[in-house]
C-alpha cells in the first residue's frame, strides 16, 4: 500500500462522493479515507441531492445512470456554495468549460492521479477556507428591529417578549436571520432546513412555514434590515 501524506485539509472532511463506478468509487473512498476524510458515497444523482447537507466537499462524476452530473450541479448551485470538484471521462473543452460555467470549482479528467487529486481538493479547500476566514459573520444574537434571534440559545424575542416557534420555524427564521439584505432561495431554505437541495415542484414546505413567519418578517423589515426569499 503507499504512504499518501495526510493533508490537514482534507483531515476531518466530510466528502461526499458521487460516483456510479463502483471500483473507482472505492478506490477513491479508501483513498480519502486514508487522508482523514470522511466519505459518503453514492451513485445516483438525486440520491446526491438528497445528503448533500453537512458535506464539506463534492467529488462528482458527470455520466450518472439517472441524472447528468451538470444537472446535479446546477440543482445544487441554487442551494448551496457546497465546493464541488468535477471528475469525469468528459475531456473537451467544451466540457471543462460548461462544469465550470455551472459552479464547479475544479475540473479533473479521469484518470485522476491520487497524489493530484489530493493536491486539487486541498488547493480548493485551503482557498476557501481563506475566503471564509475574511467573510465569517460576526458571532452572538441576530438584531432586526424588535426582533432579537439567538441561534446559539435557540430562542427568538419580539420586543423582548419570548415567542414559540416550532423547530422547523426556528430554522427557517435564523437561516434568513444570518443572511439579512440577501435574497435566499427556496432551494437554500430546503437544504438549510429540510436537508436536501430539491424543492418541490409547488414549494408548498417553504411557502407554509414562512407564511407562519409573516410577523417576524414584517417586525424586521420594519427596520433597516430585511427579510427576502425569492
Ligand atoms: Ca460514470
Amino acid at each position: 500500500m503507499r504512504f499518501w501524506p495526510t493533508l490537514l485539509s482534507i483531515s476531518a472532511m466530510r466528502v461526499l462522493l458521487v460516483e456510479d463506478d463502483e471500483g473507482v468509487a472505492s478506490a477513491l473512498a479508501e483513498l480519502l479515507g486514508h487522508a482523514g476524510a470522511a466519505v459518503i458515497r453514492t451513485g445516483r444523482g438525486a440520491d446526491a441531492l438528497h445528503r448533500v447537507k453537512g458535506c464539506d466537499l463534492v467529488l462528482l462524476d458527470l455520466g450518472l445512470p439517472d441524472m447528468d452530473g451538470l444537472d446535479v450541479l446546477r440543482t445544487l448551485r441554487r442551494a448551496s456554495a457546497v465546493p464541488v470538484i468535477i471528475m469525469t471521462a468528459r475531456d473537451s473543452d467544451g466540457a471543462v468549460v460548461l462544469g465550470l460555467r455551472a459552479g464547479a470549482d475544479d475540473y479533473l479528467v479521469k484518470p485522476v492521479r491520487k497524489a493530484v487529486l489530493l493536491a486539487r481538493i486541498d488547493a480548493v479547500m485551503r482557498r476557501l477556507r481563506r475566503v471564509a476566514g475574511e467573510t465569517a459573520a460576526p458571532s452572538g444574537p441576530v438584531v432586526a428591529g424588535p426582533v432579537t434571534i439567538d441561534r446559539e440559545r435557540r430562542e427568538v424575542t419580539v420586543a423582548g417578549t419570548p415567542q414559540a416557534l416550532t423547530r422547523t420555524e426556528f430554522q427557517l427564521l435564523s437561516t434568513l436571520a444570518g443572511r439579512q439584505g440577501e435574497a435566499v432561495s427556496r432551494e437554500e431554505l430546503m437544504l438549510e432546513v429540510w436537508g436536501t437541495a430539491v424543492v418541490a415542484p409547488d414549494g408548498a414546505r417553504v411557502r407554509f412555514s414562512a407564511g407562519r413567519l409573516t410577523w417576524a418578517c414584517e417586525f424586521a423589515s420594519s427596520s433597516s434590515s430585511s427579510c427576502f426569499w425569492r
